[in-house]
């Protein structure tokens, strides 16, 4: 995991968002390999290992199989705004990563619930829960895959992460206007702002 990012992370507990504490444990450069989360207002603490932030209840990791698309067409839809601060690629299409990252020179890239062949390395941030444990309004773009954009909870994470103004894409079927506001769709592909 990027030390930068633990900037971003937030306890997954559902009290009043909170930051979380790193105490690191080995680094790599830049990359934290071991260590510990802590949470001030609920003590809870989440270990990394691996690089890799579990903060529990995560849905297994299904397959890379069935996304309609490609580093290209992601790129376009969550929009190019230069370099700086994060992606987040939610589930099996986080293993377009390496493409992404090429396509978006000097944008992190964080990975929620990838394929299990997708590790926590060099260009990416790997993380897994039941909900996105990052920090509301703090992501530039989020990207979510089947079978994620098809559950209102992932959809309202999303919507809740992404910086005012910037876009959330879904692979699934339209999400209700209540969730999120659709600015397009076609083809079983969406894009949607935060209200
Ligand atoms: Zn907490």
């Amino acid at each position: 995991m990027f030390i930068e990012l633990t900037d971003h992370l937030r306890c997954p507990a559902d009290h009043d968002e909170s930051f979380l504490v790193l105490l690191p444990g080995t680094m790599e450069g830049r990359s934290v390999r071991t260590g510990e989360l802590g949470c001030p207002v609920c003590g809870r603490t989440f270990e990394l290992a691996d690089g890799v932030l579990d903060v529990g209840v995560a849905p297994a990791p299904g397959s890379g199989k069935g996304s309609a698309l490609d580093a290209e067409g992601l790129t376009a839809l969550v929009g190019r705004h230069g370099p700086g601060g994060y992606l987040t690629l939610v589930g099996p299409l986080a293993s377009l990563w390496r493409e992404v990252a090429a396509l978006n020179p000097g944008v992190a890239l964080v990975a929620v619930n990838p394929p299990t062949d997708v590790s926590d390395t060099d260009g990416i941030s790997v993380v897994r829960g039941g909900r996105l444990p990052i920090k509301s309004a703090s992501m530039r773009g989020v990207v979510l895959g089947r079978p994620f954009a098809d559950e209102p909870h992932w959809i309202r994470e999303a919507a809740r992460v992404v910086l005012p103004g910037l876009r959330v894409v879904g692979e699934g079927k339209d999400p209700s206007p209540d969730l999120i506001e659709l600015l397009a769709s076609a083809e079983g592909v969406w894009v949607g702002a935060r209200r």
